[in-house]
């Protein structure tokens, strides 16, 4: 599930919390209790998910084969 990243207005404090990208959007209260809370466009880390990309280049390539020169 991904984790999203709150501030709150009333407390200028930030949390985080855990639901399901359907509700991402949907008001969010802080820990002090607070309502008034924004969503902060952090990068959403999704468990489970290796997204990791691959270096591009070597490995197989013309000069790591030894015929260049
Ligand atoms: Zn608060």
């Amino acid at each position: 599930m991904p984790t999203y990243a709150y501030r709150c207005r009333d407390c200028t404090g930030t949390f985080e919390l855990q639901r399901p990208m359907s509700e991402s959007s949907a008001p969010a209260r802080c820990p002090e209790g607070h309502t008034d809370t924004v969503k902060l466009l952090t990068t959403v880390a999704l468990t489970g998910a290796s997204a990791a990309p691959a270096p591009s280049g070597g490995g197989g390539g013309c000069c790591g084969g030894g015929c260049c020169g």
